[in-house]
């Protein structure tokens, strides 16, 4: 092993001058050792970082799960608007749109929402 070991080129480096271990008065060894602990200090962020996503992940699709189930069950206990009968053409706006375009609209909405696939969260 050379002992008459050159200053590195930094140019290209993405870490701040100032990291200790490029401070040439430090023996090259600890500086070695100590861009080994920051490299396993970014380690473990990113590990926990993955945990915590994951963790996310769970949660969101049990929560995704359980809001299903009680959008359907909802939907059980609707009872269906009639058939759509609009004579808005005769003199708007007629009294099926007022009484039940909107309990229509929320309801197609929400068998969307529960015909779903839930969100992918890519990691
Ligand atoms: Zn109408």
């Amino acid at each position: 092993m050379s002992t008459d070991l050159k200053e590195p080129d930094w140019s290209g480096s993405k870490t701040l001058l100032s990291a200790c271990w490029k401070n040439p008065l430090y023996p090259m060894n600890e500086r070695l050792e100590m861009a080994d602990g920051a490299v396993r200090w970014r380690n473990e962020v990113i590990a926990n970082l993955r945990n915590q996503l994951e963790q996310a992940k769970a949660d969101a699709a049990r929560r995704d799960s359980s809001l299903q189930s009680s959008i359907e069950e909802l939907l059980e206990y609707i009872d269906e608007p009639p058939e759509r009968n609009c004579s808005c053409h005769v003199s708007p706006p007629c009294s099926d749109c007022v009484d039940y375009s909107h309990l229509r609209e929320v309801i197609a909405s929400a068998k969307k929402v529960i015909h779903s696939q839930p969100a992918q969260v890519q990691s």
